[in-house]
């Protein structure tokens, strides 16, 4: 089975990019534009992993990785925060919202994947 991945990002080139990266992997990707909506889509699609932007508009991403967290039905589901933040502190910041790790931007085409498969194979017990 294709796993899913959960793109939340509002930035148009950056969704382009991971999306056509993860297709190209065998990934299935459902995207998000804002945090409502990956709030939503994450509970309906209950994905294998989560790519989170922190820079997002209207609720930014440490918000929503709280969110996701406190579903208990998400709970498991390993997030990723993706953001060109380099400031001492940030890393932690996504940690303590409940990331289970950090890419950085600029998106990097010949090791995304590889970055993003770390924290997936941390999920192998997927009921699914
Ligand atoms: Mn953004």
């Amino acid at each position: 089975m294709k796993r899913k991945i959960l793109v939340i990002e509002d930035n148009e080139q950056n969704i382009y990019l991971m999306t056509f990266i993860l297709k190209n992997n065998g990934y299935e990707v459902v995207q998000a534009s804002n945090g409502y909506q990956g709030i939503e889509l994450a509970s309906r699609d209950k994905p294998s992993l989560v790519l989170l932007d922190i820079q997002l508009p209207v609720m930014d991403g440490y918000t929503v990785a709280r969110e996701l967290k406190s579903n208990p039905t998400l709970a498991d589901v390993p997030i990723v925060a993706v953001t060109s933040y380099a400031m001492v502190g940030d890393r932690e910041k996504c940690l303590e919202a409940g990331c289970v790790g950090y890419i950085t931007k600029p998106i990097n085409p010949e090791t995304f994947v590889a970055e993003m498969e770390k924290y997936l194979s941390s999920n192998n017990n997927d009921s699914e």
